[in-house]
């Protein structure tokens, strides 16, 4: 097949405040440098010649062409996979929390006679969605109890986290906050004067170090608004740290242009929390973004949500993490799935996440362990879980057993025993 080489560099602007060469210097002397050019992976060409025929291979690489051509319906969708009378129904029918939304980058990696892929249970509804089960709540984490003002949740007290935007590129089917993102019926306003709102809060409470900005998701919206948010928050002296938490690079890698990296790195120290489920979404196209990223000294950390028959087993779990530490992403924490309404489809048990970590930790780096948590419920924050490392002390000794299962035991310095 005829490789197309196409570019999506789009012209960078000076940052403010940065110098210019001038004219007459060496430097004109170096040809200016070209923008690397990007190919369009064949599995996604293929995917473009089928179901957008009449696009352009330059189109696949703009995020907005990827937004404006999602897919949103079920006739679309089932023109892309074949649905089973369950997805129909539940596509089709009314009750669901979440719309339905995948982008065309993610739709081409769905398993076209699969129901049970792992991706395409991540993104299409089942009707089980529409099933309370055991201690399932819209809000578990009591995420508005703990909102200060609107669009603001203050748990902890040296961050917050600011909710930017309902909006995502793709609705994952176990949203915590399913209860507020893709919202039809408006219930939530994320206008820039709640932003305001939310903002002036931040300003005059000076415990606040540190804020993630997360929502839905915030890199869906425009370069403009994204520097507007991240140039008021930046100016507030007590807030150390922004983070960002998106799904975007994941599933909608396109977004990820030099323009917003030079956005982003603006506001350093700014570090992004990145949403990946399954190894694999680690495509090339995914791998240049995180790449950008990681070039822009934007530390990137993995979040990733236990899900039953989609990622919870170990040799799954290892190969995301090995495959994100290979894209510079830094496995940060594995979430208990939340017990939000209809998630029971999605939901195991805590000692399979238990498990998996005990089949990673020693077995493979450290860096490739993320912190095992459950989001309390009730808005008790994250709690972190190890397997049964400790094994007791007594006077002189803590036993401790290794990832072989074998116990050893360490000399425990005591208090009252001065140094010789
Ligand atoms: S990207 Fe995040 S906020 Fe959006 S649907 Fe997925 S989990 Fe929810």
């Amino acid at each position: 097949m005829k490789k197309i080489v196409i570019t999506n560099e789009e012209e960078v602007p000076l940052p403010s405040g940065a110098v210019s060469l001038p004219t007459g210097s060496i430097f004109d002397l170096i040809p200016p440098k070209q923008p690397a050019p990007v190919q369009l992976e064949p599995r996604a060409l293929a995917f473009l010649r089928e179901h957008f025929p009449t696009a352009e291979e330059k189109e696949w690489t703009n995020w907005k062409w990827q937004l404006s051509n999602s897919i949103t319906t079920a006739e679309k969708l089932g023109r892309i996979v074949d649905l089973t009378d369950e997805e129909l129904r539940a596509v089709s029918g009314e009750g669901g929390v979440l719309p339905l939304r995948i982008t065309p980058h993610y739709a081409s990696l769905l398993a076209k006679s699969d129901p049970d892929q792992p991706l395409r249970r991540s993104v299409i509804p089942v009707t089980a969605e529409h099933q309370r089960c055991f201690g399932e709540a819209e809000d578990p984490l009591h995420e508005e109890h703990d909102s200060p003002v609107s669009g603001l949740v203050h748990r902890y007290p040296d961050r917050v986290l600011f909710l930017a935007t309902g909006f995502c590129s793709t609705y994952c089917r176990y949203c915590t906050r399913s209860r507020m993102v893709g919202d039809a019926n408006r219930m939530h306003q994320f206008s820039t004067k709640i932003w305001d709102e939310a903002i002036g809060y931040i300003e005059r409470t000076p415990t606040i170090r540190d804020v993630l900005i997360s929502g839905g998701d915030p890199l869906t919206m425009p370069d403009a608004k994204i520097e507007y948010l991240l140039s008021r928050i930046r100016k507030i002296e007590h807030v150390e740290i922004i983070r960002i938490g998106t799904k975007v690079p994941a599933v909608l890698p396109q977004r990820i242009t030099p323009k917003l990296v030079n956005i982003l790195k603006r506001y350093h120290p700014l570090l992004l929390s990145v949403h990946f489920t399954h190894p694999d979404e680690l495509t090339p196209e995914v791998a240049q973004a995180c790449t950008r990223l990681a070039d822009a000294g934007i530390p990137l950390g993995s979040q990733t949500v236990l899900l039953k028959g989609i990622n919870d087993d170990v040799p799954t779990m290892t190969a995301l993490f090995h495959k994100l530490l290979k894209v510079r992403v830094r496995p940060y924490y594995l979430y208990q799935c939340d017990p939000i309404v209809g998630s029971g489809h999605f939901r195991t048990t805590v000692e399979k996440g238990l498990e998996i970590i005990r089949g990673l930790r020693g077995h493979t780096s450290g860096y490739a362990v993320p912190q095992f948590v459950v989001d309390a419920p009730g808005g008790g924050g994250k709690i972190p879980l190890l397997p049964d490392y400790w094994q007791g002390r007594d006077t002189d000794y803590v036993y401790v057993k290794n990832y072989e299962d074998k116990t050893y035991r360490y000399p425990n310095i005591q208090q009252a025993v001065a140094p010789s």
